[in-house]
């Protein structure tokens, strides 16, 4: 785990935060939450067949603890590819208190205390914030995300449309899927090299007929591409798979959760 990251426990919810994000923030893991079954107890994922009354009082339980006005939790809809969207004051809310009305991937706004929610169970959920200007993105990559360049999309979005300045924004890579864990066969290194070239080479090992890509550290090295300080882009170093008593891990309960 990264030297800036803290695990919190606050009430029955336990979570992660990063000592360089000056803003309100966490990394949920399962703990809290009234959801059961398959789902027990933090499940905030309204497609995994649990009881939507069950995942709304999660969301205004964490609020709670986190301190934040859960009406104003604003949500991904993720579907693997590469859109970003702008959260203005007519779609804050989106996915909880208003209808879903987007399929975006990552998230990004200027307003203040409006909490963006992405999901992870073994994907790379980023998130980043210029402390110069106070805006704030969540982007959700998978390889598939990853490879089509969600990450410096984001950041574009956010310098571009926001006004972020790329030398004071921090992005933190959160708890997902390690290189060691994160096992696949050829198309997966062939697709990323098709869409980024030879530099994904570095973070491919063979390992007989199967390859282990480093999500994490192609996402850091597009963060860095894209005008991020090298101090700050942070890999949080907790693998989602190998920690799956504590987090949601796609694999590890074979695409149930
Ligand atoms: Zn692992």
């Amino acid at each position: 785990m990264h030297h800036t990251m803290c695990r919190v426990q606050r009430g029955s919810f336990v979570y992660y935060t990063c000592s360089r994000l000056p803003v309100r923030h966490a990394f949920t893991t399962k703990a809290g939450g009234v959801s059961t079954g398959h789902c027990a107890s933090l499940n905030l994922g309204f497609n995994r067949g649990d009881d939507p009354e069950n995942v709304r009082e999660n969301y205004r339980c964490l609020a709670k603890a986190l301190g934040v006005p859960a009406a104003r939790m604003t949500l991904t809809c993720q579907v693997h590819e590469a859109g970003v969207s702008v959260v203005t004051e007519s779609e804050a809310g989106m996915g909880l208190v208003r209808p879903m009305a987007w399929q975006t991937d990552a998230l990004v706004t200027a307003l203040p205390d409006t909490p963006l929610i992405g999901f992870y169970a073994d994907c790379v959920v980023t998130l980043l914030y210029d402390p110069a200007t106070q805006t704030a993105g969540v982007c959700h990559a998978g390889w598939r995300g990853m490879a089509a360049g969600i990450l410096p999309k984001t950041v574009e979005a956010m310098a571009g449309q926001l006004g972020a300045r790329r030398q004071s924004l921090i992005a933190v890579m959160g708890p997902s899927i390690r290189q060691e864990c994160f096992e696949t066969d050829a198309d997966v290194p062939t697709a990323m090299e098709a869409l980024l070239g030879a530099a994904v080479r570095p973070f491919v090992a063979e390992k007989g007929e199967k390859f282990h890509v480093d999500l994490q550290g192609i996402g850091a090295a597009l963060l860095r591409e894209a005008g991020l300080a090298e101090e700050n882009v942070i890999d949080s170093g907790i693998c989602t798979m190998c920690a799956h008593e504590e987090f949601w891990s796609h694999r590890k309960t074979n695409g149930l959760r």
